[in-house]
């Protein structure tokens, strides 16, 4: 189990500006009847993408409220974790299935994830992904139990989503981002949507200054006073980086001096594919001296990285997420709470966030993502009243104030029972 002890205290209170007086009652309310009751969040990875992301503020937060609320990470297994990264890119429309043999790893794994998941007492369990999905198969004590998926499965691979129905519908609550990536064969009575959220209190979202991000672009070898435009992304071919780079140099044709910063540093560890990832990426840019690529830890120095993702974000121009597919996109939100002009891909969660040509642009190609950025660096009023209404609606919709208010009243509802 992830010792609490190590993630960051959070106290409710200092959320109180992002709480309006209703969603506040609703969490003293909700706070008051669970008082004391044992959550047990399950996921891949303690760091690197955006459920552990999630976890890291969720979890002291409804501690602070007097939830038991714990996180219990798998231990890492190299080949459970090429297959579930396999599931994951079927999940969201690969055409390579998993094998039988494949399948019958990935459950005797899960057999073994429940056994470790039995040892630890708990009232409510809430799994998050295909990884540890299985488990609940094999679950000896039954506990009221909760199912959470993050992947934009707009349009599966129909062979692996039969494998994982099954097991998602014996969970009390299956909860989707988007109705749009719900199975049709999902038992709409257990059915809840609610999208992720950021948390504006932590290193990566607070406001820093200008001077500590202009002092981080330039130990980065970046100048701060060339246009920048930036994606924050794991090396996975989902976020398209090669379309990122494409759109870059058909931006340049128009911006000379344009500088292009590609970050995803490398540090889940249930994601196997991102060196392979990075290294097509690289050969591409064939050290073009205006491209940057941070990918290893060492890079950032001293800075943690929620520094450095907030400064990157906040000193470019224009943030990308030429995403093919997005199960939600934090770094879309993050980069949208920083009033960035944020240029994305018209998929799956980025279309809950950014309404085109109101808070951001939605594209379709290097092509239409070129044209924007294009217009968004020559045209700063324009880009200025999109990053100010992008703010609006991380405020109105996307902070973990609301997430922590869905995910209670979810976790009230199946208690109940
Ligand atoms: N991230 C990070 N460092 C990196 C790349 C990404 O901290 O080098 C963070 C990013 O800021 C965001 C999360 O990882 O908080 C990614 O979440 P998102 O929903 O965008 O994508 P996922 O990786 O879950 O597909």
């Amino acid at each position: 189990m992830l010792p609490v002890e190590n993630l960051m205290e959070k106290s409710i209170d200092d959320y109180r500006e992002f709480l309006d007086s209703s969603r506040n009652e609703a969490l003293q309310d909700l706070a008051k009847q669970l008082n004391g009751i044992r959550v047990l969040h399950v996921n891949a990875t303690p760091q690197g993408g955006g459920v552990a992301e999630i976890l890291r503020s969720l979890v002291p937060l409804q501690r602070s409220l007097g939830i038991d609320s714990n996180w219990h990470v798998l231990e890492p297994d190299k080949k459970l974790f090429e297959i579930t990264k396999k599931m994951h890119n079927a999940l969201q429309g690969g055409d390579e299935a998993l094998t039988e043999e494949e399948k019958k790893y990935y459950i005797e794994k899960n057999k073994e994830i429940a056994k470790n998941i039995d040892a630890i007492e708990k009232d409510i369990i809430l799994i998050h992904d295909p990884q540890p999905l299985a488990s609940i198969e094999f679950l000896k004590k039954k506990t009221p139990s909760i199912i959470r998926i993050h992947i934009d499965s707009t349009k599966p691979n129909k062979d692996t989503e039969k494998f994982v129905i099954p097991f998602m519908q014996k969970y009390n609550k299956i909860v989707f981002t988007l109705t749009d990536f719900v199975p049709k064969t999902i038992n709409k009575k257990k059915l809840t949507i609610s999208p992720p959220a950021i948390d504006p209190l932590t290193a990566k979202n607070r406001y820093i200054d200008s001077d500590v991000c202009r002092t981080i672009l330039i130990a980065a070898g970046i100048n701060p006073d060339k246009p920048l435009v930036t994606q924050v992304s794991r090396f996975d071919k989902w976020k398209d980086p090669i379309g990122v780079i494409d759109a870059y140099y058909i931006a340049k044709n128009e911006i000379k001096d344009l500088q292009l910063l590609l970050m995803g540093v490398m540090e889940a560890s249930d994601d196997p594919e991102a060196m392979e990832v990075f290294r097509a990426v690289e050969e591409k840019v064939q050290g073009d001296p205006d491209i940057f690529l941070i990918h290893k830890p060492e890079q950032l120095g001293e800075v943690s990285m929620g520094i450095y993702v907030n400064a990157i974000q906040r000193s470019s121009d224009v943030i990308l997420q030429k995403s093919l597919r997005e199960g939600f996109g934090l770094t879309v939100t993050e980069a949208m709470w920083k009033e960035k002009p944020v240029v994305a891909g018209n998929v799956g969660g980025i279309k809950l966030q950014i309404k085109n040509g109101e808070n951001g642009f939605l594209v379709n190609s290097p092509e239409e993502a070129a044209k924007r950025i294009v217009e968004l660096i020559n045209n700063k009023g324009l880009a200025e009243s999109i990053g100010k209404k992008a703010k609006e609606i991380v405020r109105k919709n996307f902070l973990i104030t609301r997430l922590l208010e869905d995910e209670l009243k979810i976790i009230n509802e199946i208690r109940a029972k």
